[in-house]
Protein backbone atom coordinates (compact mmCIF):
# COMPACT_ATOMS: atom_id res chain seq x y z
CA UNK A 1 0.00 0.00 0.00
CA UNK A 2 1.13 3.33 -0.34
CA UNK A 3 1.03 5.46 2.14
CA UNK A 4 -0.76 9.00 1.72
CA UNK A 5 1.76 10.79 4.02
CA UNK A 6 4.80 9.33 1.51
CA UNK A 7 5.87 12.94 0.35
CA UNK A 8 4.50 13.20 -3.61
CA UNK A 9 4.24 15.37 -6.41
CA UNK A 10 0.92 16.39 -7.99
CA UNK A 11 1.79 17.47 -11.31
CA UNK A 12 -0.76 20.43 -11.74
CA UNK A 13 0.38 21.70 -15.24
CA UNK A 14 2.50 20.58 -17.98
CA UNK A 15 2.49 22.12 -21.08
CA UNK A 16 4.82 24.77 -20.92
CA UNK A 17 5.05 27.43 -23.82
CA UNK A 18 3.05 31.01 -23.31
CA UNK A 19 0.22 29.69 -24.98
CA UNK A 20 -3.26 27.80 -24.74
CA UNK A 21 -2.31 24.77 -27.33
CA UNK A 22 -4.40 24.22 -29.90
CA UNK A 23 -5.34 20.64 -30.52
CA UNK A 24 -4.52 19.79 -26.94
CA UNK A 25 -6.43 16.49 -26.24
CA UNK A 26 -4.97 16.08 -22.32
CA UNK A 27 -6.73 19.47 -21.40
CA UNK A 28 -2.94 20.18 -19.83
CA UNK A 29 -2.82 23.70 -17.88
CA UNK A 30 0.49 25.35 -18.05
CA UNK A 31 3.73 24.40 -15.76
CA UNK A 32 3.12 24.00 -12.29
CA UNK A 33 4.50 21.12 -9.35
CA UNK A 34 2.72 20.60 -5.84
CA UNK A 35 5.90 18.78 -3.84
CA UNK A 36 3.27 17.68 -1.24
CA UNK A 37 5.26 16.92 2.32
CA UNK A 38 3.02 16.20 5.36
CA UNK A 39 -0.04 19.14 5.76
CA UNK A 40 2.19 21.46 3.23
CA UNK A 41 2.74 21.87 -0.03
CA UNK A 42 5.12 23.52 -1.68
CA UNK A 43 4.20 25.00 -5.33
CA UNK A 44 7.27 25.28 -8.15
CA UNK A 45 5.81 27.80 -10.85
CA UNK A 46 2.49 29.11 -11.43
CA UNK A 47 1.93 28.62 -15.08
CA UNK A 48 -2.23 29.58 -16.43
CA UNK A 49 -4.51 27.30 -14.30
CA UNK A 50 -2.99 26.61 -11.36
CA UNK A 51 -5.40 27.91 -8.48
CA UNK A 52 -8.13 25.79 -10.75
CA UNK A 53 -5.86 22.79 -10.25
CA UNK A 54 -4.64 23.23 -6.76
CA UNK A 55 -8.43 23.30 -6.25
CA UNK A 56 -8.94 19.75 -8.43
CA UNK A 57 -5.61 18.02 -6.35
CA UNK A 58 -7.73 18.83 -2.85
CA UNK A 59 -4.93 21.33 -1.98
CA UNK A 60 -5.12 23.85 0.24
CA UNK A 61 -3.96 27.18 0.09
CA UNK A 62 -3.88 27.65 3.35
CA UNK A 63 -0.94 24.66 3.69
CA UNK A 64 1.41 26.00 1.26
CA UNK A 65 4.69 26.15 2.47
CA UNK A 66 6.48 28.38 -0.02
CA UNK A 67 5.99 29.27 -3.37
CA UNK A 68 9.41 28.66 -6.09
CA UNK A 69 9.55 30.47 -9.34
CA UNK A 70 12.36 29.00 -11.44
CA UNK A 71 12.72 32.03 -14.10
CA UNK A 72 10.10 34.81 -15.01
CA UNK A 73 8.89 33.62 -18.22
CA UNK A 74 5.69 33.90 -18.28
CA UNK A 75 4.58 31.27 -18.96
CA UNK A 76 5.56 30.18 -15.63
CA UNK A 77 4.54 33.11 -13.99
CA UNK A 78 1.12 34.38 -14.99
CA UNK A 79 -1.00 32.48 -12.86
CA UNK A 80 0.79 34.54 -9.91
CA UNK A 81 -1.86 37.69 -10.34
CA UNK A 82 -4.40 35.06 -9.27
CA UNK A 83 -2.93 33.23 -6.00
CA UNK A 84 -2.00 37.16 -5.35
CA UNK A 85 -5.37 38.87 -5.17
CA UNK A 86 -7.46 35.88 -4.38
CA UNK A 87 -5.06 35.43 -1.98
CA UNK A 88 -6.48 37.70 0.16
CA UNK A 89 -9.29 35.36 0.33
CA UNK A 90 -7.74 31.78 0.52
CA UNK A 91 -4.65 32.83 2.80
CA UNK A 92 -6.18 35.45 5.19
CA UNK A 93 -5.54 33.24 8.26
CA UNK A 94 -1.62 33.62 6.78
CA UNK A 95 -1.16 37.16 7.96
CA UNK A 96 1.31 37.20 11.04
CA UNK A 97 2.53 33.65 9.16
CA UNK A 98 3.13 34.57 5.57
CA UNK A 99 3.95 32.64 2.81
CA UNK A 100 7.72 32.62 1.61
CA UNK A 101 7.94 33.21 -1.95
CA UNK A 102 11.05 32.67 -3.95
CA UNK A 103 12.23 33.38 -7.08
CA UNK A 104 14.78 35.45 -9.49
CA UNK A 105 16.05 38.74 -8.60
CA UNK A 106 16.13 41.87 -11.16
CA UNK A 107 17.69 41.20 -13.95
CA UNK A 108 19.86 44.39 -13.77
CA UNK A 109 20.31 44.32 -17.71
CA UNK A 110 17.94 43.77 -20.73
CA UNK A 111 19.32 40.91 -23.32
CA UNK A 112 21.25 41.74 -26.16
CA UNK A 113 19.53 42.06 -29.40
CA UNK A 114 19.39 39.34 -31.56
CA UNK A 115 21.77 38.79 -34.13
CA UNK A 116 19.08 38.29 -36.46
CA UNK A 117 17.00 41.78 -36.13
CA UNK A 118 17.32 44.47 -39.08
CA UNK A 119 16.21 47.45 -36.68
CA UNK A 120 16.62 47.78 -33.11
CA UNK A 121 13.20 46.51 -31.39
CA UNK A 122 12.33 49.08 -28.06
CA UNK A 123 11.91 47.54 -24.83
CA UNK A 124 8.51 48.36 -22.69
CA UNK A 125 8.66 49.60 -19.43
CA UNK A 126 11.61 51.52 -20.21
CA UNK A 127 11.92 53.13 -16.73
CA UNK A 128 12.27 49.37 -15.30
CA UNK A 129 12.39 47.37 -18.00
CA UNK A 130 14.03 44.07 -15.71
CA UNK A 131 11.79 43.78 -12.90
CA UNK A 132 12.33 40.51 -10.34
CA UNK A 133 10.34 38.82 -8.52
CA UNK A 134 9.42 41.72 -5.52
CA UNK A 135 8.92 43.98 -7.70
CA UNK A 136 6.78 42.12 -10.32
CA UNK A 137 4.70 40.71 -7.10
CA UNK A 138 4.17 44.69 -5.76
CA UNK A 139 3.80 45.32 -9.31
CA UNK A 140 0.36 43.24 -9.66
CA UNK A 141 -0.80 44.49 -5.97
CA UNK A 142 -0.68 47.79 -7.58
CA UNK A 143 -2.13 46.74 -10.78
CA UNK A 144 -5.11 45.56 -8.97
CA UNK A 145 -5.14 48.21 -6.35
CA UNK A 146 -9.00 49.48 -7.02
CA UNK A 147 -10.02 45.84 -6.61
CA UNK A 148 -7.65 44.92 -3.38
CA UNK A 149 -8.13 48.66 -1.40
CA UNK A 150 -12.18 47.67 -2.24
CA UNK A 151 -11.58 45.19 0.12
CA UNK A 152 -8.83 46.16 2.39
CA UNK A 153 -10.87 49.06 2.87
CA UNK A 154 -14.71 47.87 2.73
CA UNK A 155 -13.78 44.32 3.91
CA UNK A 156 -11.29 44.57 5.80
CA UNK A 157 -9.19 41.64 4.18
CA UNK A 158 -5.39 42.04 4.45
CA UNK A 159 -3.34 43.02 1.89
CA UNK A 160 -1.15 40.44 -0.34
CA UNK A 161 2.06 42.06 0.80
CA UNK A 162 1.28 40.99 4.82
CA UNK A 163 0.33 37.63 3.25
CA UNK A 164 3.41 36.97 1.11
CA UNK A 165 6.83 36.72 2.34
CA UNK A 166 8.76 38.27 -1.04
CA UNK A 167 11.96 36.96 -1.78
CA UNK A 168 14.67 37.77 -4.53
CA UNK A 169 16.73 34.60 -4.73
CA UNK A 170 20.04 36.06 -4.26
CA UNK A 171 23.01 34.57 -6.62
CA UNK A 172 26.22 33.40 -4.27
CA UNK A 173 29.08 35.75 -4.47
CA UNK A 174 32.13 34.42 -6.73
CA UNK A 175 30.79 32.58 -9.69
CA UNK A 176 31.61 34.89 -12.06
CA UNK A 177 28.27 35.26 -12.85
CA UNK A 178 27.09 37.73 -15.53
CA UNK A 179 23.43 37.61 -16.93
CA UNK A 180 24.74 38.07 -20.19
CA UNK A 181 27.98 36.98 -20.59
CA UNK A 182 28.46 34.27 -18.09
CA UNK A 183 24.21 33.34 -16.82
CA UNK A 184 25.20 29.34 -15.99
CA UNK A 185 28.74 29.22 -14.09
CA UNK A 186 30.06 25.92 -12.84
CA UNK A 187 28.75 26.24 -9.41
CA UNK A 188 27.81 23.54 -6.55
CA UNK A 189 24.27 23.75 -5.51
CA UNK A 190 23.08 26.46 -2.44
CA UNK A 191 20.34 25.99 -0.27
CA UNK A 192 17.40 28.90 -0.81
CA UNK A 193 14.98 27.73 2.69
CA UNK A 194 14.77 24.93 4.67
CA UNK A 195 11.85 24.01 7.57
CA UNK A 196 11.05 20.97 9.19
CA UNK A 197 9.67 19.23 5.92
CA UNK A 198 11.96 19.96 3.24
CA UNK A 199 15.35 21.60 2.36
CA UNK A 200 15.22 23.62 -0.84
CA UNK A 201 18.79 24.27 -2.62
CA UNK A 202 18.66 25.77 -6.60
CA UNK A 203 21.49 25.61 -9.28
CA UNK A 204 21.50 28.17 -12.18
CA UNK A 205 20.70 26.53 -15.12
CA UNK A 206 20.79 27.37 -18.60
CA UNK A 207 17.82 29.48 -20.18
CA UNK A 208 19.41 32.15 -22.41
CA UNK A 209 18.51 34.98 -22.85
CA UNK A 210 16.68 34.58 -19.47
CA UNK A 211 18.74 34.72 -16.29
CA UNK A 212 19.15 34.36 -13.64
CA UNK A 213 16.66 30.73 -14.19
CA UNK A 214 16.63 28.42 -11.42
CA UNK A 215 16.51 24.48 -11.33
CA UNK A 216 15.27 23.20 -7.83
CA UNK A 217 15.59 20.59 -5.16
CA UNK A 218 13.56 19.31 -2.52
CA UNK A 219 15.33 16.93 -0.49
CA UNK A 220 12.77 15.56 2.65
CA UNK A 221 13.35 12.60 5.00
CA UNK A 222 10.99 10.37 2.46
CA UNK A 223 12.65 11.11 -0.81
CA UNK A 224 14.14 13.72 -3.37
CA UNK A 225 12.72 15.67 -6.01
CA UNK A 226 14.68 17.44 -8.45
CA UNK A 227 12.67 20.28 -11.02
CA UNK A 228 15.34 21.27 -13.77
CA UNK A 229 13.04 24.78 -14.87
CA UNK A 230 13.51 25.52 -18.38
CA UNK A 231 16.79 24.93 -19.73
CA UNK A 232 18.74 23.34 -22.12
CA UNK A 233 21.78 20.61 -21.32
CA UNK A 234 23.94 21.54 -18.31
CA UNK A 235 26.38 20.81 -16.03
CA UNK A 236 24.31 22.47 -13.09
CA UNK A 237 21.35 20.70 -13.54
CA UNK A 238 23.36 16.71 -13.67
CA UNK A 239 25.23 18.44 -9.93
CA UNK A 240 21.73 19.44 -8.44
CA UNK A 241 19.75 16.20 -9.43
CA UNK A 242 22.57 13.79 -8.78
CA UNK A 243 21.34 10.76 -6.99
CA UNK A 244 17.84 12.19 -6.92
CA UNK A 245 14.71 9.88 -6.40
CA UNK A 246 12.80 12.00 -9.36
CA UNK A 247 13.99 14.51 -11.70
CA UNK A 248 11.32 16.14 -13.33
CA UNK A 249 12.72 17.41 -16.71
CA UNK A 250 11.63 19.62 -19.20
CA UNK A 251 11.11 18.30 -22.80
CA UNK A 252 10.68 19.90 -26.35
CA UNK A 253 9.68 18.39 -29.67
CA UNK A 254 12.47 19.97 -31.99
CA UNK A 255 11.12 18.23 -34.79
CA UNK A 256 7.64 20.68 -34.22
CA UNK A 257 10.28 23.68 -33.89
CA UNK A 258 11.67 23.00 -37.38
CA UNK A 259 8.07 22.15 -39.10
CA UNK A 260 7.26 25.75 -37.10
CA UNK A 261 10.25 27.60 -38.09
CA UNK A 262 12.33 25.78 -40.19
CA UNK A 263 11.20 27.38 -43.44
CA UNK A 264 11.18 30.61 -42.21
CA UNK A 265 14.02 32.97 -43.39
CA UNK A 266 12.14 36.47 -41.60
CA UNK A 267 13.91 38.00 -38.77
CA UNK A 268 11.49 36.63 -35.85
CA UNK A 269 11.26 32.84 -37.87
CA UNK A 270 14.94 32.93 -37.58
CA UNK A 271 15.29 34.34 -33.91
CA UNK A 272 12.60 32.28 -32.20
CA UNK A 273 14.16 28.85 -34.00
CA UNK A 274 17.03 29.89 -32.37
CA UNK A 275 16.11 30.26 -29.01
CA UNK A 276 14.55 26.66 -28.48
CA UNK A 277 17.74 25.19 -29.40
CA UNK A 278 19.87 27.28 -27.12
CA UNK A 279 17.45 26.82 -24.36
CA UNK A 280 15.45 24.10 -24.22
CA UNK A 281 16.01 19.85 -24.03
CA UNK A 282 14.81 17.45 -26.57
CA UNK A 283 13.70 13.60 -24.98
CA UNK A 284 17.02 12.42 -26.02
CA UNK A 285 19.12 15.34 -23.49
CA UNK A 286 16.51 15.13 -21.17
CA UNK A 287 17.47 11.32 -20.78
CA UNK A 288 21.00 12.39 -20.87
CA UNK A 289 20.32 14.52 -18.32
CA UNK A 290 19.20 11.81 -16.16
CA UNK A 291 21.27 9.16 -16.95
CA UNK A 292 24.33 11.12 -16.15
CA UNK A 293 22.92 12.32 -12.78
CA UNK A 294 21.98 8.92 -11.82
CA UNK A 295 18.48 9.75 -11.07
CA UNK A 296 16.22 6.87 -10.53
CA UNK A 297 13.19 8.20 -12.08
CA UNK A 298 12.83 10.55 -14.74
CA UNK A 299 9.55 12.18 -15.79
CA UNK A 300 8.84 14.85 -18.43
CA UNK A 301 7.02 17.80 -17.94
CA UNK A 302 7.00 21.40 -19.40
CA UNK A 303 6.10 19.45 -22.78
CA UNK A 304 6.48 21.76 -26.03
CA UNK A 305 4.31 21.87 -27.20
CA UNK A 306 1.53 20.49 -25.20
CA UNK A 307 -0.56 19.36 -28.08
CA UNK A 308 2.54 16.50 -28.99
CA UNK A 309 1.37 12.86 -29.49
CA UNK A 310 1.77 10.95 -26.79
CA UNK A 311 4.60 9.22 -29.24
CA UNK A 312 7.05 11.44 -29.17
CA UNK A 313 7.55 12.17 -25.12
CA UNK A 314 7.59 8.16 -25.16
CA UNK A 315 10.78 7.79 -27.23
CA UNK A 316 12.33 8.45 -23.57
CA UNK A 317 10.97 5.03 -22.74
CA UNK A 318 13.75 2.99 -24.49
CA UNK A 319 16.11 5.44 -23.72
CA UNK A 320 16.11 5.61 -19.55
CA UNK A 321 17.55 2.80 -17.72
CA UNK A 322 15.52 3.68 -14.59
CA UNK A 323 11.92 4.44 -14.06
CA UNK A 324 10.19 6.93 -17.03
CA UNK A 325 6.97 8.57 -16.83
CA UNK A 326 5.19 11.25 -19.01
CA UNK A 327 2.43 12.93 -16.37
CA UNK A 328 -0.74 14.21 -17.25
CA UNK A 329 -1.76 16.97 -15.35
CA UNK A 330 -2.91 16.25 -11.68
CA UNK A 331 -0.94 12.97 -11.40
CA UNK A 332 0.71 11.96 -8.03
CA UNK A 333 3.80 11.02 -7.67
CA UNK A 334 5.46 9.68 -4.64
CA UNK A 335 9.06 10.46 -4.19
CA UNK A 336 10.04 7.09 -3.62
CA UNK A 337 7.46 4.35 -5.27
CA UNK A 338 6.10 1.97 -2.87
CA UNK A 339 8.95 -0.74 -1.87
CA UNK A 340 6.49 -3.74 -2.22
CA UNK A 341 5.43 -2.20 -5.77
CA UNK A 342 8.54 -1.65 -7.22
CA UNK A 343 11.54 -2.51 -5.26
CA UNK A 344 14.36 -0.24 -3.90
CA UNK A 345 16.42 -0.07 -7.27
CA UNK A 346 15.07 1.31 -10.60
CA UNK A 347 12.68 -0.77 -12.86
CA UNK A 348 13.97 -1.24 -16.24
CA UNK A 349 11.86 1.03 -18.70
CA UNK A 350 10.77 -2.23 -20.34
CA UNK A 351 9.00 -3.34 -17.26
CA UNK A 352 6.71 -0.27 -16.98
CA UNK A 353 5.25 -0.02 -20.63
CA UNK A 354 3.80 3.34 -20.68
CA UNK A 355 5.14 4.22 -17.85
CA UNK A 356 1.79 5.73 -15.87
CA UNK A 357 1.97 3.20 -13.43
CA UNK A 358 3.31 5.23 -10.84
CA UNK A 359 1.51 8.29 -11.96
CA UNK A 360 -1.46 7.29 -10.10
CA UNK A 361 -4.43 10.29 -10.67
CA UNK A 362 -6.31 12.87 -8.28
CA UNK A 363 -10.18 11.70 -8.36
CA UNK A 364 -12.20 14.85 -9.25
CA UNK A 365 -14.11 15.90 -6.31
CA UNK A 366 -11.09 14.95 -4.10
CA UNK A 367 -11.24 17.22 -0.86
CA UNK A 368 -7.39 16.10 0.29
CA UNK A 369 -4.46 14.97 -2.12
CA UNK A 370 -3.81 11.27 -1.49
CA UNK A 371 -2.33 8.17 -3.85
CA UNK A 372 -5.33 6.20 -5.39
CA UNK A 373 -5.31 3.11 -7.41
CA UNK A 374 -3.42 3.37 -10.87
CA UNK A 375 -5.74 3.63 -13.92
ZN1 LIG B 1 8.76 27.69 -19.94
ZN1 LIG C 1 11.36 29.71 -20.06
Amino acid sequence: MQSTSSPRVITLGTAGGPRWWKGDTKDRAGIATAVVVGERFYLVDAGHGVGRRIRQAGLELADLGGIFITHLHSDHTIDIPSLVVFGTHELQHRAGNPVPVFGPGNRGALPPVSPFATEAPQPVAPENPTPGTADMIRGIVAAYATDLNDRILDSLRPSPLELLELNDIEIPAGLGYHVNENPTPDMEPFEVFRDEYVTVTAILVEHPPVAPAFAFRFDTAGGSVTISGDTCATANLVRLAKDTDLLLHEAIDFEWVEGLYGHRTDDEGRASRDHHYKSHTSVAGAVEQARAAGARRLALHHLVPGSADDTVWAQGETLFPGRFLVPEDLDVIDLVPDAAASGSSPTPASAGAGSRDEGTQVPSGTTAPTTVPAR
